[in-house]
Order: C-alpha cells, then sequence, then structure tokens
C-alpha cells in the first residue's frame, strides 16, 4: 500500500498543507492500492512563490543552458522506466506492452522540444522593430489521467524550453505514478522552484491556479466541461491557456480502400489505450452499400482483442480506469441500444470471467445516426460507432458534424482524394492510410476540442509572449 503524502516544492518533498484524503484503485482488481495526501490552494500559493522566484534566473538562461536541463529530464525519465511502466499498470490498467512503450514516447518529449530550442528564434527584426519573444512567466499544468506521463513532459518540456517555470497538478487519480515522475524531475537536478508538483482537485488546486495572477498561462488537457471552467476563471486575470479538451474523432473509409486492412485498423484504433484516448476515431464512417462487410469485419476485429489482466503480454483491452468512468461507459451502450442502434458485438456488463476489475466488452454499434448520443458524445471506453454515407460530401459532412475538431482518419488508395477530404475536415490533426502521429509536430482541436497547439515549436511559442522593441538602435550606440 503505497502513501503519496508530499509534495514537490522548491525542490523539496514536503508535507501539503492540505489534509484531505483520497484512495487509489488498481481497476484490473478493485483493490485500494494507495491513499494520497491532497493539497489545498495554500499548497498553490506556496508553490507560486519557489515558482517566481526561480523565474528570475531560469528566465535569463541561455538555450544551452536550457537545453543541458531538458537532456537530463529525459535521461532521469528513462532511468525509471521500469518503475514507471508497472506503476502505468497498476494504477491505471495499462497492458504491459502498452505500458513499456509510452515511457520512452514520454522521455522523448524532452528531446523534441531540445531541438525545438535550439533552432528557435528568439530574436526577430521586422521593418524597423526588434521583436523578442520573451518566457511568458510561470506556467500552470493541469493534466488528466489517461496519459499521465507523455501529458505532463510535453507540457512541462515546452515550459522549460521557453525560460519558465512550471507548476503541474496532476489528476489525483494518477498519484503513484506521478510520484514517480516527479522523482525522476528531482533526479535531473534542475534549481529549486522550476519545477513544482502539487497533488490535488480540480476544484481547490486547480481553481487556485487558474485564478492566481502570478501563473500567466495555463496549460491543461482535460475534459471539454472543464476547459470552459478553466478558460472562464482565466479571463479574470487575462491567463493565457492552450486547452486540449474532447474529440469524437471521425474515420472515414472511402469505397477505393483496402476495407480488409483499413476496418480492423479502425477497430483497433478506437479501442486503444483501453478506449480512453482523446484521439480515439470512435466514429467509423464508411459507404452505405458496404455496410454488411464493414460490420462483420468490425465484429471479428472486436471479438479477437483480448481483454483482461494488464500484466498478461498478450492483453490488448485494459479496465476503464474508475468506477465512476465504467458507468459512464456503460450509461453511454444503453443509450445506443435504447435510442435503437444495432448491437454489433460487446453490449453492457462485464466480459465474461472478468467480473473482479473495471473491464468493458469491446463494442460495436451500426445503424448509428447523427442525433444519437453515441454520435456525438465522448464515450471514452472501446466503444465504435459504424455510420453510412452516400456521397463523399455527405461523408464530410458528418465527419464535422460534432461539437469536436480534434483528429481525423481516412483511408483511400487514392492519395489526391484523401488529401482533398483532409482539407474539408475541421479537425487539428489528421491521418491517413494508417499514419502515425508526429510528435514534433502541433498537436490540438478545432471547434470544441481545444484552443492552442502543443509539441515542438508550436509548444515553445505558446509559452513565450512578444515584445516589440522599436528605436534599439539607438539605445546601443
Ligand atoms: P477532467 O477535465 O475531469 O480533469 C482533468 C484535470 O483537470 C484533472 O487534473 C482535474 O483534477 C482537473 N480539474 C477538474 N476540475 C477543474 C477545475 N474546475 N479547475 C481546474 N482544474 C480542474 O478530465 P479527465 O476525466 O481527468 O480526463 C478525461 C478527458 O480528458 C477526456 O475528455 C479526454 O478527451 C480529455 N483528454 C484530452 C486530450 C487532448 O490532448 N485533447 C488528451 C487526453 C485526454
Amino acid at each position: 500500500m503505497k502513501r503519496i503524502d508530499r509534495i514537490y516544492i522548491n525542490g523539496q518533498f514536503i508535507r501539503p498543507n492540505g489534509t484531505e484524503e483520497m484512495d487509489l484503485v488498481n481497476p484490473s482488481t478493485k483493490e485500494v492500492i494507495g491513499r494520497v495526501v491532497l493539497g489545498n490552494e495554500e499548497d498553490v500559493r506556496h508553490a507560486v512563490t519557489a515558482a517566481k522566484e526561480a523565474y528570475r534566473t531560469l528566465s535569463q538562461t541561455t538555450v544551452k543552458e536550457r537545453a543541458v536541463m531538458l537532456q537530463r529530464l529525459h535521461d532521469a525519465v528513462l532511468a525509471r522506466k521500469d518503475e514507471l511502466a508497472a506503476a502505468n499498470i497498476d494504477e491505471y490498467g495499462a497492458p504491459r506492452q502498452a505500458a513499456i512503450w509510452r515511457i520512452p514516447l514520454a522521455a522523448n518529449n524532452f528531446l523534441d522540444a531540445k531541438e525545438a530550442l535550439e533552432s528557435f528564434e528568439f530574436v526577430r527584426y521586422i521593418g524597423k522593430a526588434k521583436v523578442v519573444l520573451e518566457p511568458v512567466g510561470i506556467v500552470g499544468i493541469i493534466t488528466p489521467w489517461n496519459a499521465s506521463y507523455s501529458q505532463i513532459t510535453g507540457k512541462l518540456a515546452a515550459a522549460i524550453a521557453a525560460g519558465c517555470p512550471a507548476i503541474i497538478k496532476p489528476s489525483e487519480m494518477s498519484a503513484i505514478q506521478t510520484q514517480i515522475l516527479t522523482e525522476c524531475f528531482h533526479e535531473a537536478g534542475l534549481p529549486a522552484g522550476v519545477i513544482n508538483v502539487v497533488n490535488g482537485l480540480g476544484a481547490t488546486v486547480g481553481a487556485e491556479m487558474t485564478r492566481h495572477p502570478d501563473i500567466a498561462l495555463i496549460s491543461f488537457t482535460g475534459s471539454t466541461r472543464t476547459g470552459k471552467e478553466i478558460y472562464r476563471g482565466a479571463a479574470e486575470t487575462m491567463k493565457r491557456v492552450t486547452l486540449e479538451l474532447g474529440g469524437k474523432s471521425p474515420t472515414l473509409i472511402l469505397d477505393d480502400a483496402d476495407f480488409a486492412e483499413a476496418v480492423p485498423a479502425a477497430v483497433k484504433s478506437c479501442f486503444g489505450n483501453n478506449g480512453q484516448s482523446c484521439v480515439a476515431g470512435t466514429r467509423l464512417l464508411v459507404p452505405e452499400h458496404r455496410l454488411e462487410e464493414v460490420k462483420r469485419l468490425a465484429k471479428q476485429a472486436a471479438e479477437s482483442m483480448k481483454v483482461g489482466d494488464p500484466l498478461n503480454d498478450d492483453t490488448v483491452l485494459g479496465p476503464i480506469v474508475s468506477e465512476r468512468q465504467y458507468e459512464h461507459v456503460q450509461r453511454l451502450i444503453r443509450f445506443g441500444i435504447e435510442e435503437g442502434a444495432e448491437l454489433v458485438t460487446g453490449g453492457e456488463g462485464h466480459p465474461e470471467g472478468l467480473e473482479t476489475g473495471y473491464f468493458v466488452q469491446p463494442t460495436v454499434f451500426a445503424g448509428v445516426t447523427e442525433a444519437m448520443r453515441i454520435a456525438q458524445e465522448e464515450i471514452f471506453g472501446p466503444v465504435l460507432s459504424i455510420m453510412t454515407y452516400r456521397t463523399e460530401d455527405e461523408a464530410v459532412e458528418i465527419a464535422n458534424n460534432t461539437p469536436y475538431g480534434l483528429a481525423a482518419y481516412i483511408s483511400s488508395s487514392d492519395a489526391e482524394k484523401a488529401g482533398r477530404l483532409a482539407s474539408q475536415i475541421k479537425a487539428g490533426v489528421i491521418l491517413i492510410n494508417g499514419a502515425g502521429f508526429e510528435m514534433k509536430a502541433p498537436f490540438g482541436g478545432f471547434k470544441q476540442s481545444g484552443i492552442g497547439r502543443e509539441y515542438g515549436v508550436f509548444g515553445l511559442e505558446e509559452c513565450l509572449e512578444t515584445k516589440t522593441v522599436t528605436g534599439w538602435e539607438s539605445a546601443v550606440k
């Protein structure tokens, strides 16, 4: 049983001022595996004091000095990769292979930021003006539970590259994972106050970060509902915000695609990360006359996915993270059935023999129409909705018909056509024919999927403020 009773402020692990405690539960077994003592508003104010002091020197460091910091952070995270992966399996339920894969991915965010930093022009000349890009100030980082490591490292890497100290509020449900990550940051040996980590709830620690006048930017990943609250709260102090929010991403399979490859790939991608991915392609759009073939292929793909103990090497789908999220997924499956969608496979309840954890049956619906809740709302579980279109114009229309615009996937044997459709879809990231994400390229959403972009150069720019100076030549004479 782990007890997380320290937060990290000014280079030290200290007891929080807050005293409220919360259980940490293994979602595969429902066993309580730890407790976290939650920080409060006072802890945020303490962290801000430390970060303000650190800003004085960090904001004056050279590119070379910050590049060394980023390299050290990368190395420190990799040095604890086995423990980080084990915690991701226990506390989150990530299948072992996925947990192992995601540690270098998270560490690599520091190297991508270092590369962006080393070629970045912090001073530019426009007309008679000298334009200087300066660190924005203290960055508040607020993250969810579904990819704690990479979300924290991506945001932290951008802040450090820009010369900004950070205060991190990880998800309260990821306390064991983020304790180890924080120890890695400590081991990297950056100056005190550059990185601070305050465990706590959104309504207390998160809200105080949003309110605090000395935090210049909130870099948030989480639900659209919380993102709106932060956006409203940040207006009071005119904080900058980067909001990476929810999604209801479409996968468009065109008539000329290789269905035997594209359909199973779409199912696999939708069910990745136990179905808890903001970028999941949860709406599968296919030509109407190919529906029966798609149903057969999707059923086969979903039923062949091994659900179960994340510790087993062949497990592909682990549990949903918590009871609350499990109930949410069950509710949405119920809505799908009640609203008249056809259940191709899966459904309510646990898969047989997996009643001890928050396991969900891999579920595929067909006959899903645009008005149904399963076509509009983020489910955040392994549930796929098959929808049909008659023309490619209609496919684009359906693809764009949700409040979200995070990602979209297109399969076609005609690259030119796929490119044309990509330009018509309102989403921040488009992946064609199974291509993966490019982590150095900007990531973020259109519409209610967010504001701003993260990673690489674009992530660095989010943490900078622009100053225009004229008459600078006369000053140096
Ligand atoms: P959430 O919005 O409930 O919580 C996210 C974080 O915000 C947590 O740390 C939480 O404590 C904090 N928070 C809650 N209320 C707050 C408030 N009033 N003020 C400040 N902070 C507050 O989201 P979640 O349930 O933890 O995560 C799942 C959501 O995250 C999904 O909607 C998913 O799509 C989204 N997500 C988006 C991306 C992306 O990059 N677009 C990536 C991963 C997850």
